[in-house]
């Protein structure tokens, strides 16, 4: 597939900072290790946001998410849980952004798509893509 354009914007993601961690040892599998509690491999140390290797319920799989969103939600999971209030992550992770004057948004887990669909064109400002995702 071919597409003509004016430039190439290439997301390379990011390497978790778990130095700190590991040297704490904690277990380390692709970002701190925590559990649906986000609990880590510490009995009194949890984890959230961008570094963490969760149990994700809705894909059933364990992952690691870069989102503002993801971020915010442990926040408040892992607070519930350490201030003794047993509460289980359960999120449909999502993004939105505000390129200029472009606005994103997507949710769930754009890696296990089954189709994608393309509404519009990709050279016009307003277009939709979806990608469709059949959880098994
Ligand atoms: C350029 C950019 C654009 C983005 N745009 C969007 C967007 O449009 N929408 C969206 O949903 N998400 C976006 N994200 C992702 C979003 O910013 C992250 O998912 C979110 O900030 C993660 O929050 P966090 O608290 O897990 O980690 P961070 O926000 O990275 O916070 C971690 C903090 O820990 C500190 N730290 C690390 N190691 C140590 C240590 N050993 N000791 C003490 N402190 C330490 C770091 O300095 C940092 O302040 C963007 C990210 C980037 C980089």
């Amino acid at each position: 597939m071919q597409i003509e354009c004016d430039f190439v914007c290439i997301g390379v993601g990011i390497a978790p900072a778990v130095q700190f961690a590991r040297r704490a040892g904690l277990d380390i599998e692709n970002g701190i290790v925590v559990d649906e509690h986000l609990r880590t491999s510490h009995p009194d140390i949890y984890a959230g946001g961008d570094v963490v290797n969760y149990p994700d319920p809705v894909f059933k799989k364990r992952r690691r998410v870069e989102h503002w969103g993801h971020a915010e939600y442990c926040g408040q999971v892992a607070g519930l849980n350490m201030a003794g209030t047993p509460q289980k992550y359960d999120l449909l992770t999502y993004v939105w952004s505000d390129v200029f004057d472009l606005h994103i948004e997507c949710a769930g887990d754009e890696t296990a798509r089954d189709r994608t669909l393309l509404r519009g064109s990709l050279g016009e400002p307003s277009l939709s893509s979806s990608i469709c995702v059949t959880t098994r």
